[in-house]
């Protein structure tokens, strides 16, 4: 037996019951439907024990019951209970490092800023029933107590601290008692909780009952009050656009609108039927490849056996949300099983054509096609290397922002910009940088806005990865502007009025050896460009040669890159650099050619190793300007 023991939360824990206690959050009733799901959870996992198990202790009537007493709301249910140490471990400690870590970078100075959105995105379960509540007591009966007398009772009021003891059970379940708040005492009246059942939780798979008082009877009784029906079994006709939703926000506890869905029964062999849908929120850890599962529920007749199975879907469709019921599955089929089994290898197949239909589908409607871009897009890029076989298809799907449009919330796709082509043109042409205006204003598009070129901009960490997958579209290949290519002077004088091959380059080889003699080590090659207009110099790489953005991006793992050689190329027809080309004395020449190429360096990398030594040059090379005015 337990004596009342003391318990003290885990540090995370306090903090989080902290922000839970003082939150301000207006969408408080979240609370019921975190409660909700953990208890159907529960009850999905004594399903399976017993399927597993080979218990002959069936129950086979399950419930969550709510109930109103006083100020105190009661939430039944029929599930798997809790274990002491399971209960110190559930409702002590925080697993999610996601959370922890979160929970770290909050400072008490934007803690309320903060706190609202996370409480709608994250989730954060049992927790959140402090939100309306002064004290929280959990009874409790594990499946694998036979002693109703060694079931526990934990309490809390949130404030570091817990106590577990024993205390008399009957059945296996758990029942929750929250001591509502003053402030919170709209949720002690029936049809409020009532609503908030049918809002989040109407088709959770288990009968949601509340007591009512039945006059003509003149006693209590329970009643079901949400649908607790398998949506998916009903025919596509007879399900309405508001089902489909509500279905979507019990499935995902999500708040928003699915972008688009799709409902599918296939027959045959491999029987199965699906709910996929696109969300329009990405889950708070979606970026935490190690810990996110993705959002299919697996169902074998009805019955939920696991979720976030790694090989039913891609990890790069991981943003779908969904449900998959199969009768081709044995019921206790083990979770190590599942991991390498034919019908699942086969869904990976399936559903991905399925999903990448559903996107080309949603690509018709440019504004809903945008939402979706901007929260999922990076992720669907990791197809490109992830399913070689779909390459093709994923690339149609691909969105990226353009000289086309000038505007960072707009995107082309490869087939606008292979339609928009000029003629002679074979390449598509993109370039990467750091962010969306250094690659708006980048030096290198001079030349391709002057000849109406359309030329994609990237900037996201993945792209110079992506671009190493992505070689060709219908066989029209890609092109980095930064880089020297094959045809580079064919582009030119296919559109170039003064072609650049009658420029006397005798007449600047001396400029030329000038500036090599400067930058000697610093760079490849010095070569003179028709490219530019209003810029003086700039830097591009050679064919060979790593570009700037994948030698940032392979630098973050903390090993040594070689320096890249650039090759400086400069524009003859710039003032500064005629003004330069006539400067007598060597050193002068040598600081001002020196600036040059630390300018170019900057708009290059966005960045310079040694930036004071670039601002002392300048602040020199200006002060014997003004000097000499003077
Ligand atoms: P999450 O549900 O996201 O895991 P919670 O904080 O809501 O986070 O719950 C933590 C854990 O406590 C659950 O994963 C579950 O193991 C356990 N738990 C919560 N409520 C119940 C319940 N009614 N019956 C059995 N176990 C529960």
């Amino acid at each position: 037996m337990i004596k009342k023991e003391s318990h003290v939360f885990q540090s995370e824990v306090k903090q989080l019951l902290n922000l839970m206690i003082h939150s301000l959050y207006s969408n408080k009733e979240i609370f019921l439907r975190e409660l909700i799901s953990n208890s159907s959870d529960a009850i999905d996992k004594l399903k399976f024990y017993y399927l597993t198990n080979n218990s002959n202790n069936i129950i086979d009537h399950h419930y969550i019951r709510i109930s109103i007493k006083d100020n105190i709301l009661k939430i039944s249910d029929t599930g798997i209970g809790m274990t002491k140490k399971e209960i110190i471990d559930n409702l002590g400690t925080i697993a999610k490092s996601g959370t922890k870590e979160f929970l770290k970078r909050i400072s008490d100075k934007n803690k309320n800023l903060i706190q609202n959105d996370f409480i709608g995105q994250f989730g954060v379960g049992f927790y959140s029933s402090f939100m309306v509540s002064d004290k929280v007591i959990v009874h409790t009966r594990s499946v694998k107590e036979l002693d109703g007398e060694k079931s526990l009772l934990w309490t809390s009021k949130g404030k570091g601290k817990y106590t577990i003891e024993n205390k008399f059970k009957n059945n296996i379940g758990t029942d929750i008692y929250l001591y509502i708040k003053d402030s919170s005492k709209e949720f002690l009246n029936n049809d409020r909780i009532k609503n908030i059942v049918k809002k989040y939780s109407n088709h959770i798979n288990v009968s949601i009952e509340n007591k009512f008082f039945d006059e003509k009877k003149k006693k209590f009784i329970w009643i079901k009050i949400n649908q607790s029906e398998a949506l998916w079994l009903k025919n596509k006709s007879d399900i309405t656009k508001k089902e489909y939703i509500n279905f979507y926000l019990s499935l995902t506890n999500n708040l928003g609108n699915p972008l688009i869905w799709s409902h599918n029964k296939v027959e045959g062999k491999n029987e199965y039927i699906s709910i996929l849908y696109i969300p329009d929120v990405s889950p708070w850890n979606i970026w935490n490849r190690d810990e996110y599962k993705n959002g299919i529920k697996l169902y074998v007749n009805r019955i939920f056996i696991m979720d976030g199975i790694k090989k039913i879907i891609p990890f790069y469709l991981r943003f779908i949300q969904g449900i998959v019921d199969t009768n081709c599955l044995s019921l206790n089929i083990s979770r190590e099983m599942l991991q390498d089994n034919d019908l699942i290898n086969k869904l990976y197949i399936s559903l991905s054509n399925r999903i990448l239909k559903l996107l080309e589908q949603l690509s018709l409607d440019k504004n809903k096609y945008n939402i979706f871009w901007k929260i999922f897009g990076n992720i669907l890029k990791e197809g490109l290397a992830e399913d070689e076989k779909n390459i093709y298809k994923i690339s149609l799907l691909l969105r990226f922002n353009s000289t086309y449009l000038n505007n960072h919330e707009s995107y082309v796709s490869l087939e606008d910009y292979v339609n928009r082509m000029q003629v002679g043109q074979d390449k598509i042409f993109y370039i990467i940088t750091d962010n969306y205006l250094s690659s708006l204003n980048s030096p290198h598009l001079e030349f391709y806005r002057n000849k109406n070129i359309e030329v994609l901009l990237m900037f996201d960490k993945i792209d110079e990865w992506m671009m190493t997958y992505l070689v060709d579209f219908k066989g029209i290949k890609f092109q980095s502007i930064s880089k020297k290519y094959d045809g580079d002077n064919n582009i030119i004088t296919l559109n170039k009025d003064n072609n650049i091959s009658i420029l006397n380059q005798e007449k600047y080889l001396n400029l030329i050896n000038r500036i090599k003699n400067v930058l000697k080590d610093k760079v490849k090659d010095v070569k003179i460009t028709d490219k530019l207009d209003n810029f003086p110099v700039v830097l591009s790489t050679d064919a060979n040669e790593m570009s700037t953005q994948m030698l940032k991006l392979l630098s973050v793992s903390g090993k040594e890159f070689p320096k890249i050689k650039y090759l400086f190329e400069i524009n003859v027809h710039h003032l500064l650099i005629k003004y330069i080309d006539n400067i007598k004395d060597e050193d002068v020449f040598s600081k001002w050619i020196n600036f040059l190429y630390y300018q170019a360096l900057l708009i290059e990398s966005n960045s310079l190793e040694n930036s004071v030594e670039f601002i002392n040059l300048t602040n020199n090379l200006l002060l014997n300007m003004m000097i000499k005015k003077i």
